[in-house]
């Protein structure tokens, strides 16, 4: 069976650069969105635990039951609750949402400062805060999301600079309401290693835990992050072998030919699993097999005799012979894939 292997050495070692980078370790909130990026949730949560993380964010509520017990605070990003969760806080995307949350939720308001997709903007913010009041929500954190950290452009100092502005008014109006101090939070992964520093009061890293933080040596100056090492590897094992003839072509479509007799494997992984189709006849695995022709649903064939092999270990590689990116690669595994952790 296909599976996927989790090695905690090299993800301890991503929290160790990333806590270099924030200062401590209490200024990481770790992403686990998405089955953990695809790595899998309990497993990733369990690990960040014997680490010593004590945030997470999550998308909904379903993901934030099950690593509750995991972490002292748990952000969701975009559900509202019918039951909220005492350890949870639940992200307020839109103005018009705040009717909707259950009474005396915790909530963060998502602001806008120049991505586009969701948030409050500063004009709508005072309103934002006397609706949360209104409606007895508890408001425990302003935050916003980068669009292009991870780009050289000047947006992210633009946007970094819109932030700063709300920051601003959200400590006027929490004074003038005497609330408690407001959490704030702005960068992502590429945020984060763009600054070379926590800019807020904790960050919200996703890619760079997973050790899959693409490491553009212009943007990131001087910042390790091209040490950082991936963590998820997917390994397939044989169902046949044969050797194809000089001339024979293998798999849908016949789009691979044999130029030589050679020796074939195929392997029990397939687009169905997640590996991206997008990858077909057009990758070779770390140990230095071709993918030939077409992946199938359910297997995709290789230059190999192994019993096992490694499909890919590092997802960026791997996305780069598909036309994407790291992260959908990852996201796509599916999570009935066993992983183990090694
Ligand atoms: C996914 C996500 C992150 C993490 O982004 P990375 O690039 O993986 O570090 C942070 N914040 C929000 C709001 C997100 O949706």
């Amino acid at each position: 069976m296909a599976h996927i292997n989790l090695n905690k050495k090299s993800f301890f070692h991503n929290l160790d650069i990333i806590a270099q980078v924030t200062s401590a370790k209490d200024k990481i909130a770790v992403v686990l969105k998405d089955n953990a990026y695809g790595h899998g949730l309990v497993q990733m949560a369990s690990l960040c635990q014997e680490y010593g993380i004590k945030k997470a964010v999550v998308r909904n509520q379903k993901e934030a039951y099950c690593v509750s017990e995991f972490f002292e605070t748990i952000l969701v990003l975009a559900e509202i609750p019918d039951t909220p969760i005492s350890n949870v806080v639940y992200t307020l995307n839109d103005i018009n949402a705040i009717k909707l949350f259950p009474k005396n939720t915790r909530v963060e308001i998502k602001t806008d400062s120049g991505m586009h997709r969701n948030g409050v903007s500063l004009d709508e913010l005072e309103k934002t805060f006397a609706l949360c009041k209104e409606r007895d929500l508890h408001v425990e954190g302003v935050f916003t999301h980068h669009r292009s950290a991870d780009e050289l452009s000047s947006e992210w100092f633009v946007q970094e600079q819109n932030f700063q502005k709300i920051k601003e008014k959200a400590q006027e109006i929490a004074k003038q309401e005497g609330m408690p101090t407001l959490r704030f939070h702005s960068q992502n992964s590429a945020a984060l290693f763009r600054a070379g520093e926590c800019l807020h009061d904790m960050t919200r890293v996703g890619i760079a835990i997973y050790g899959c933080l693409n490491p553009d040596e212009v943007i990131y100056k001087g910042v390790h992050v091209s040490s950082l090492q991936p963590v998820l590897s997917l390994y397939a094992s044989k169902i046949s072998s044969r050797i194809l003839k000089a001339g024979e072509r293998i798999g849908y479509g016949g789009i691979y030919t044999a130029t030589e007799d050679m020796q074939v494997g195929n392997y029990d992984v397939g687009y169905a699993d997640g590996l991206l189709r997008s990858g077909s006849n057009n990758f070779t695995s770390p140990q230095g097999y071709k993918i030939l022709g077409r992946i199938s649903m359910d297997n995709v064939n290789l230059d190999s005799a192994e019993e096992e092999v490694c499909i890919f270990d590092d997802a960026n590689k791997y996305a780069a012979s598909c036309g994407t990116i790291g992260y959908e690669v990852l996201t796509s595994m599916r999570e009935y894939i066993k992983r183990s952790i090694v």
